[in-house]
């Protein structure tokens, strides 16, 4: 019941996306709390694998992560340096030249990276703001130089060649670690994996990485089950209305334990054991209705991640990505990893 993470599907998912990028050095990307899955347990068994850097967003999430890994482990942080953070044992990838700045005046000596804009135009120095630093941070030796793909999940994009090029030309005898590719970027082939890569979203089971081991499975308890006669409607704004009699399983969760209510009349279902059970009505905030007519008994659970229904299905059915199906599972359910 609840929400179970299988970290050995984790650890099998890192290890397949590093056999992809066998001349680099694979990090792991455990931002959002590690994709909504517990950051303080994915990281340190990627640790136990082998894994030295991992990313985070934020400084807040560097220093709740820090007590959970050994000194020798990196955690990098992508938003860089900004304006009066702690960043005591992590090392902020610095996204500009006032972050550069700011970051060499109050922490000379300590570890940095510095992250480049390549096209995406979201975060990193562009061109012209890499030349104006560049002499200067490369002399302060930077632990590695990054940027990021905007369409890496989409292999023959121009995007990723004009991005592959703008990078080559901006660290052309830079003579430190380049990083450019995460999950999709891995699978792009060598040719964008230099000396580090990035893997987030594939090692917790989602697309672009097709060969993903299955990693979540939520379970969702049953709190009734009704009989619903023809003309009869189920839930909010009577959006459903039974042609037959049926019978409706109510489950405990809803929009706010992160189940999207685009789900609601959407075609995804909740499984039993693998059969479909069709989400019938609207998602409301801690509940959900599913048409469970077909099963020969009253279940006790249903499932709306599992085998049959992974997480790219279930985005599919929400008009979303797999990222933030996982994501939006927060704190409420109940965690057992595997
Ligand atoms: C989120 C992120 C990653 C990981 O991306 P996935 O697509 O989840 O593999 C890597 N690098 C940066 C800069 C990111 O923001």
């Amino acid at each position: 019941m609840g929400l179970q993470i299988d970290i050995g599907a984790i650890v099998a998912n890192w290890k397949a996306l590093a056999a992809n990028a066998p001349g680099a050095r694979a990090a792991a990307v455990v931002k959002a709390d590690g994709y909504g899955l517990g950051a303080d347990r994915v990281a340190p068994a990627l640790y136990r694998a082998g894994a030295r850097d991992f990313f985070v967003a934020l400084a807040k999430e560097g220093r709740a992560l820090r007590p959970h890994l050994p000194d020798d482990a990196r955690i990098n942080v992508l938003s860089g340096h900004m304006e009066g953070q702690d960043l005591t044992g992590l090392v902020p990838v610095l996204n500009s030249p006032e972050q550069f700045f700011r970051d060499r005046a109050m922490r000379p000596g300590q570890p940095f990276a510095i992250q480049l804009d390549s096209g995406m135009n979201r975060l990193g120095m562009e061109a012209a703001e890499w030349a104006q630093v560049r002499a200067e941070a490369l002399a302060a030796r930077p632990d590695f130089i990054m940027s990021h793909l905007a369409c890496a999940d989409e292999p023959d994009h121009p995007a990723n060649a004009a991005q592959l090029a703008a990078f080559r030309a901006m660290t052309e005898g830079c003579d430190v670690p380049r990083s450019l590719a995460a999950t999709g970027g891995i699978l792009l082939g060598p040719d964008y994996h230099f000396d580090m890569v990035r893997p987030g979203v594939g090692l917790y089971g989602g697309m672009p990485f097709a060969d993903a081991q299955q990693v979540v499975r939520l379970s969702l308890p049953v709190i009734q089950t009704r009989l619903v006669q023809p003309d009869e409607f189920v839930g909010y704004g009577a959006t459903w209305t039974a042609d037959a009699p049926r019978r409706i399983a109510t489950v405990a969760a809803g929009y706010a334990d992160g189940i999207l209510r685009a789900l609601s009349s959407s075609g995804a279902s909740l499984y039993a054991d693998g059969v479909a059970c069709p989400i019938v009505g609207r998602v409301s905030m801690d509940l959900i209705t599913a048409d469970v007519t077909d099963l020969a008994g009253s279940p006790a659970h249903l499932d709306l991640i599992c085998a049959e229904q992974p997480i790219d299905r279930v985005a599919d059915y929400a008009g979303t990505i797999g990222y933030e199906i996982l994501t939006a599972l927060r704190q409420r359910y109940q965690r057992t990893y595997l």
